[in-house]
């Protein structure tokens, strides 16, 4: 790990889902140090525009990162744009909110697909490109999820515990040969993620600027664990050595337990439409297709 924070004034940094929440807050920290950034999103107008509201030769494109040659496309349009990649920000994802045995099966294999193979995919793709050069950063954005499983969004937090752990056996396998990784690891953040969902004691929510800050230190640094607030790393810590029916108990005394089950349906229509519309079977256009509406505004 690099002792002073290092410069990324030049560094050609790619953010998948970055015309949004997290990903843009990112885009936009990164181009502030200097960076020179290509923001990849399902939706290609929307990054687009993003990417020249950003200015200093920031670029934004169609990207799906459930269709490898669409993220193929993505790394080689980026590098012929604006050099070698430095960094790979992994950041794309959705959530869909519902008790485990309500969820259809296309949102489970939606979740895995875009959360767990687009990071798989973009994992390899990257480093397919940096072995050769004996350097780069792979940043994986997982969630606090992907250590503390969460009732309300069972697969999600599946999907993220699968990402720490890919992120893991690739730090591992890849010692040695100049790569470096992180694995982002947020609370609740605002975004449209976590449309309608309250606030509880113990879970304090953060800015996407945040996590963005968090996300250029660890470029900066080499930081691997990047837990943001950086309190969670200590709540994690301090839970592993607790027996788990201590850790329930604290849960359900300050109600985070149902944080992701008690929420406002209404306030969530727009972002579980959105995310349904990224079912890769729909297609990556940038026009997206009417879906039937389906029976999601309940009263429970
Ligand atoms: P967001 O919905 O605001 O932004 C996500 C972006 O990803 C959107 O622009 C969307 O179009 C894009 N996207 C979705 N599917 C895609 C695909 N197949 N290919 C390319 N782009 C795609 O969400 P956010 O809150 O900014 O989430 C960003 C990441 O942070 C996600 O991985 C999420 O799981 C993680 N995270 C979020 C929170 C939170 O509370 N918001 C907490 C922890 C982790």
């Amino acid at each position: 790990m690099a002792t002073q924070p290092r410069s990324l004034h030049g560094t050609v940094v790619a953010i998948t889902g970055g015309a949004r929440g997290i990903g843009r807050a990112t885009a936009t920290a990164l181009a502030r140090e200097g960076a020179r950034v290509a923001i990849g999103d399902l939706d290609g107008p929307l990054a687009e525009r993003e990417a020249s509201a950003l200015g200093g030769g920031a670029v934004g494109l169609l990207l799906d990162v459930t269709d490898r040659g669409s993220f193929e496309r993505f790394l080689d349009e980026v590098e012929r744009a604006l050099g070698p990649l430095d960094a790979l920000v992994n950041n794309a994802g959705i959530m869909h909110m519902e008790r485990f045995v309500e969820e259809d099966d296309a949102a489970a294999i939606r979740q895995v697909d875009v959360n767990l193979h687009g990071v798989i995919t973009g994992s390899k793709l990257a480093v397919r490109r940096f072995l050769p050069r004996g350097r780069g950063h792979l940043v994986n954005v997982a969630s606090s999820a992907g250590k503390f499983g969460i009732a309300g969004v069972a697969t999600y937090s599946a999907t993220k515990h699968a990402v720490v752990g890919l992120t893991e056996a690739l730090r591992t396998e890849l010692h040695g040969t100049g790569i470096e990784l992180s694995v982002v690891m947020p609370g609740i953040v605002d975004t449209e993620l976590v449309d309608g969902v309250g606030n509880t004691r113990g879970v304090k929510r953060v800015a996407p600027e945040e996590v963005a800050a968090a996300i250029v230190e660890a470029l900066q640094t080499g930081r691997f664990d990047v837990y943001v607030p950086k309190s969670l790393g200590s709540l994690w810590r301090t839970m592993a050595v607790l027996p788990r029916r201590v850790n329930e108990g604290i849960g359900r005394a300050l109600k985070s337990d149902r944080v992701m089950l008690d929420f406002d349906h209404s306030r969530r229509e727009g972002y579980e439409l959105r995310a349904r519309r990224s079912d890769p079977s729909l297609g990556a256009s940038g026009a997206q297709p009417a879906l039937p509406e389906k029976a999601e505004s309940r009263s429970d």
